[in-house]
């Protein structure tokens, strides 16, 4: 076996194992030796057991507005400056707002694209299948919601969840710029190429902008897979466990 075969289980198995225990079930049985385990994730090859713990599901959060600002002064005055906001055509078709959510002094800030359809009903960020995905995420990296940041470039869900438009963008933008002057985190993860994009003012792949080191206004910036993405393409998660690796880094 070659090393960087060897690196490549290690990896995988840390990430699952955080997430998933000891439990592990390899269905019709596998040759580690032919298969690394990325392929065998691709092919669905390798299934999980019931999860030992499960982390806190985001889908029993209800709204309440000091989740989005937790009675941090500035973050609470920003939020009843901005929450009617009626700047885009997006806000006529708004059941709510979605500000964001978690600690004010966080260190670390996830910024996802723009609320889904559960999003818009519940009023907070990653409340749908992806944000069980991301907090079983924050789970294995021993955090949990209350931890971090989370918020979206847009603020009120795109119609069907298309990608956002440019001038959505460029009325939102700000938003988001303004919370990041507001909690100044140590570091910021940018889930997903949109957010990656807008924020870096940069055209780049999903893949080069994972690869490369970026920064924001001085603020190292990792860029990884949507949740979304990962809960459809199940063969990347070791990857972005190793992008989530570099939150160490900056902490
Ligand atoms: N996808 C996002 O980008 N943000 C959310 O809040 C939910 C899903």
């Amino acid at each position: 076996m070659n090393e960087e075969f060897l690196q490549e289980i290690s990896i995988f198995f840390t990430w699952y194992k955080s997430i998933y225990g000891n439990e592990i079930s390899i269905e019709g049985g596998v040759d580690l030796k032919a298969n690394s385990p990325s392929t065998l994730l691709e092919k669905n090859e390798i299934q999980a057991e019931k999860p030992a713990q499960s982390p806190q599901m985001p889908t029993s959060v209800v709204f309440n507005e000091s989740l989005v600002h937790q009675e941090h002064p500035e973050l609470k005055l920003y939020y009843q400056e901005i929450n009617k906001c009626i700047n885009c055509a997006l806000h006529g078709h708004r059941t709510n707002f979605v500000f964001g959510m978690g600690n004010p002094q966080a260190d670390i800030m996830f910024i996802g694209e723009a609320p889904g359809r559960d999003e818009d009903m519940q009023g907070l960020p990653f409340v749908g299948k992806a944000g069980q995905l991301l907090d079983k995420m924050l789970f294995a990296l021993k955090m949990k919601r209350e931890d971090v940041y989370i918020a979206n470039v847009l603020k009120c869900r795109p119609p069907n969840n298309r990608d956002p438009l440019a001038d959505e963008v460029v009325q939102c933008e700000p938003y988001l710029k303004k919370q990041i002057e507001i909690i100044k985190p140590k570091v910021i993860i940018a889930l997903g190429r949109i957010s990656a994009q807008v924020l870096l003012k940069k055209g780049d792949s999903l893949s080069l902008l994972r690869q490369s080191e970026q920064t924001y206004e001085g603020i190292p910036f990792i860029v990884t897979y949507h949740p979304a993405a990962l809960l459809r393409n199940p063969g990347w998660k070791p990857r972005s466990w190793q992008d989530l690796q570099k939150i160490s880094q900056y902490l």
